[in-house]
């Protein structure tokens, strides 16, 4: 029998509600020890689904009111019984509510063990159980939406198809191999060939697809460079709004870099706005220009910041010379005023150009599409089942190693003994990504970068 295990599933900050979560075939009984339901039912008397109002108490007294929520195995989260309590959300109340309860029986969950027992129970594969975690930690709707295909398996099948495919592969040459005498029917290598082939594109693809996917995931490192004064910073806050997230100085500098993420186009940026590049004798600024310059080298997208109210000068061109070949995006800001700049000058050699008002905002919403134009994101689809851990890489690399060499064993004439155990080490790579093959170890790593009551 499962140990029920228990713990806070949501953030230990003061919230409108929190929740704590008891999974294991016991926990109804577990649950009913520190809670009284206003109708005087138990939680293990109702049917699952269903919600009862109610007190939690421990041996000093009331803890608080709360809702038990059931759901009963094995169609919960976890595969088991499970209750969840919601509590009103103050740290306090929802560690003494926990405390109650591992008292009457219940462990406290390790670090991704809710999500651990639901790929135990069959619930979800490990590449599945890996994007809950995705999904948790989402930050953009391109991220959002390949952690949702991810939860749904799409992955699971793509790869499920490819393994399906070499096992028959694999089984067919074994038996020929193994029985030479049997009237087991002769491997035809066409056939072999073209399952080798296969496998390799699929494959292939997932490996190139997750390399564009690394920008849903991490974001893109994006610098916004111009001389002094064209609304770098102005034109930062308009991104930025009220998205505001992490601010980090880099550090090491005397002119910092300022960095944030914001989401534009669906896309996540990770930005940061560099002092004005121009010439200058003055030391300080000196190392915030050269920083400037290096991050042109450096960065994945350059917004390259422009004052449309002004014609180009020295700098302005210095800049877009310097962007010759860089994937950037050209921002007419200040389009509020009078135009004075010439246009076309900067659309050819930068083709993707926006006009807009830092100031006033105008034009902001078309930023958004230029963006995820210009750095491929468009092009995504994180529907299709993509991959999206290192982990699960590993395992695609590994099994495309194989059939490579595999294939190759077939062309130079090799035994069919020799592919055989190419294929093998292909589907036993492919059956770690899903996790049906896979070692404590790895389970281990897998979840051990979960919070604790997820
Ligand atoms: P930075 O030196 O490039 O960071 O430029 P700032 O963001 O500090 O802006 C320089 C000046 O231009 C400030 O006075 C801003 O108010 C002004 N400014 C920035 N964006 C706009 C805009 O879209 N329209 C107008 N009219 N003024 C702007």
């Amino acid at each position: 029998m499962s140990e029920v295990i228990a713990a806070i599933s949501t953030p230990l900050v003061s919230s409108g509600i929190g929740v704590i979560r008891i999974s294991g075939e016991n926990s109804f009984a577990v649950a009913d020890a520190v809670f009284r339901s206003a109708s005087g039912k138990k939680i293990a008397e109702i049917s699952g689904y269903q919600a009862l109002y109610g007190r939690i108490f421990d041996k000093n007294g009331e803890v608080d009111e709360v809702v038990a929520l059931k759901f009963t195995a094995p169609h919960s989260f976890t595969g088991e019984n499970v209750v969840e309590f919601s509590c009103h959300g103050s740290v306090y109340i929802l560690k003494r509510a926990l405390a109650a309860l591992l008292q009457s029986g219940a462990r406290l969950a390790k670090a991704g063990e809710f999500t651990r027992r639901a790929f135990e129970n069959g619930k979800m594969d490990l590449s599945a159980a890996e994007s809950v975690m995705q999904l948790i930690g989402a930050e953009s709707s391109l991220e959002h939406a390949a952690a949702i295909s991810g939860r749904e398996g799409v992955l699971y099948r793509r790869i499920g198809e490819i393994r399906d495919r070499l096992v028959t592969l694999a089984g067919h040459l074994s038996a020929w191999v193994d029985f030479p005498d049997e009237d087991v029917p002769e491997v035809d290598e066409n056939e072999l060939l073209d399952g080798l082939q296969f496998a390799k594109n699929e494959l292939s693809r997932l490996l190139s697809d997750f390399e564009n996917g690394r920008i849903l995931r991490e974001g893109i490192d994006t610098v916004i460079v111009g001389k002094p004064n064209v609304g770098k910073s102005t034109f930062m806050n308009l991104l930025c709004g009220s998205e505001r997230s992490i601010v980090t100085d880099v550090a090491g500098t005397t002119r910092d870099i300022v960095e944030e993420s914001v989401t534009v186009g669906g896309v996540k940026l990770r930005l940061s706005d560099t002092a004005g590049l121009h010439d200058t004798d003055d030391k300080v600024e000196k190392i915030g220009v050269n920083m400037a310059r290096s991050r042109i080298e450096t960065a994945s997208l350059i917004l390259a910041v422009f004052d449309g109210s002004c014609p180009l000068d020295e700098d302005d061109l210095a800049l877009i010379s310097s962007l010759d070949g860089k994937k950037a995006v050209a921002i007419i800001n200040k389009c509020d005023l009078e135009s004075q700049i010439n246009t076309n000058l900067v659309a050819e050699n930068i083709p993707f150009v926006v006009s807009v008002s830092a100031k006033t905002g105008d034009g902001a919403d078309k930023i958004g599409k230029a963006v995820a134009e210009r750095v491929g994101a468009d092009s995504i689809d994180p529907s299709a089942g993509i991959l999206t851990t290192e982990r699960q890489r590993d395992c695609v690399l590994r099994a495309e190693n194989a059939v490579t060499e595999g294939e190759a064993a077939l062309t130079a004439g090799l035994t069919f003994d020799a592919v055989g155990v190419m294929l093998d080490e292909a589907i036993a790579a492919l059956c770690e990504l899903s996790g049906e093959r896979v070692s404590e170890t790895i389970v281990d790593e897998v979840f051990s970068s979960f919070c604790v009551g997820k």
